[in-house]
């Protein structure tokens, strides 16, 4: 067996980000000290830019933050009202992280089929959070599969990492009774994440993901007025059920995933764990807590899995194995 299977080492590996917001740039600062991952793409809403070198992360953010998008970084940046197609058609990039908003709900299966439809081949990872999504991508596992392309979905916190300690938790029962997630985020400021605070608000009873994307910003400003900048959310349509019941490890109604987000603090307002219930073998009932770090923040804890996912869907594509896998299927590999 060689060096590399035995160390998942592989050779360095061009990378993407398709959306440069919250989670694109603390991406962008994940990869920044990798030496198997080198960033050469990134495309925003209005522009994208490609450096076969590697980009400086830093420029790229002031480029975003200052200008409005990474299409002004000088040089390599060109603004375009069709940034993803066409860094799809000029740049080389064996992967990439969809650190996109899903807004509305069909976007990223609108975006996997632009990417099937252009003849790219290579590895896709998003963090996807809902069912009804990872359902949409679903119906396009044999176009992913005849593309080449290997696409791992729902590789963020939860799902992903909450989700993938469960399918490994699972294994000390002989039956799954309840995966229960619970999440604690805390953020500084809710305009560093709009994507994820609107896809947060569409699960509040009353609103749909198209309420909550119609919001203007001063809207989103005004609930979260009215809660001290607080969303409890319970019994999310979150994608770890169908994910969990995919892998075999039970049904989906087994699963139930809610939360606390602040938007004005950085701690925590809870800490964020996973608990697996089941039976063992001889008949005992007993539970299995994960438990992250209140220390770690919401992009520690999706950008790393995303790139580990990311590592671990160059290895398979690159043995020949495409079409759609889950989180919960193939283990993340650490990026170095
Ligand atoms: P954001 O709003 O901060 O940034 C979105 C970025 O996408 C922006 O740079 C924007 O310019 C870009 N974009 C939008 N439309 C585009 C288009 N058509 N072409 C190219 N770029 C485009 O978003 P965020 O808060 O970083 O969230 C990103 C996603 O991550 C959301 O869908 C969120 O739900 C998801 N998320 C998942 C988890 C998890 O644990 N699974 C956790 C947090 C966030």
């Amino acid at each position: 067996m060689s060096y590399e299977h035995q160390t998942g080492e592989i050779k360095k590996i061009q990378v993407g980000l398709l959306g440069f917001g919250g989670l694109g740039q603390a991406g962008a600062r994940v990869l920044e000290p990798k030496r198997e991952m080198n960033l050469v793409a990134i495309a925003d809403r209005k522009g994208y830019a490609y450096n076969s070198e590697g980009l400086e992360e830093s420029a790229c953010i002031a480029a975003y933050n200052q200008q409005g998008s990474v299409g002004y970084l000088e040089p390599g940046g060109t603004l375009s009202t069709n940034s993803i197609g066409e860094l799809i058609e000029r740049s080389p990039v064996e992967g990439y992280f969809l650190a996109l908003p899903n807004l509305p709900n069909t976007f990223m299966a609108s975006v996997a089929q632009q990417f099937i439809d252009s003849g790219w081949q290579g590895v896709l990872v998003d963090a996807l959070k809902r069912t009804s999504a990872v359902e949409q991508l679903l119906d396009l596992q044999d176009s992913l599969q005849a593309a080449g392309i290997t696409y791992l979905t729902g590789c963020g916190a939860t799902p992903g990492l909450l989700t993938a300690a469960a399918a490994l938790a699972a294994q000390s029962y002989a039956e799954i009774h309840r995966v229960k997630i619970t999440f604690g985020v805390g953020i500084a400021n809710w305009a560093a994440y709009r994507a994820t605070i609107r896809e947060d608000i569409a699960h509040i009873p009353g609103y749909t993901v198209e309420r909550a994307m119609a919001m203007s910003d001063a809207e989103v400003e005004a609930l979260l007025e009215e809660t001290d900048g607080k969303l409890a959310l319970e019994n999310m349509e979150h994608a770890d059920d169908i994910m969990l019941e995919l892998a075999g490890i039970c049904a989906r109604d087994r699963v139930t995933v809610g939360g606390v987000v602040d938007t004005r603090n950085p701690k925590k307002p809870l800490s964020t764990n996973v608990q697996i219930t089941g039976r063992t073998f001889e008949g005992k009932i007993s539970t299995h807590t994960f438990t992250l770090g209140d220390e770690t923040s919401m992009a520690a804890n999706v950008c790393g899995p995303a790139f580990g996912y990311l590592k671990a869907g160059i290895n398979l594509h690159r043995r020949g194995i495409y079409g759609l896998l889950t989180a919960a299927e193939v283990m993340p590999l650490f990026v170095r």
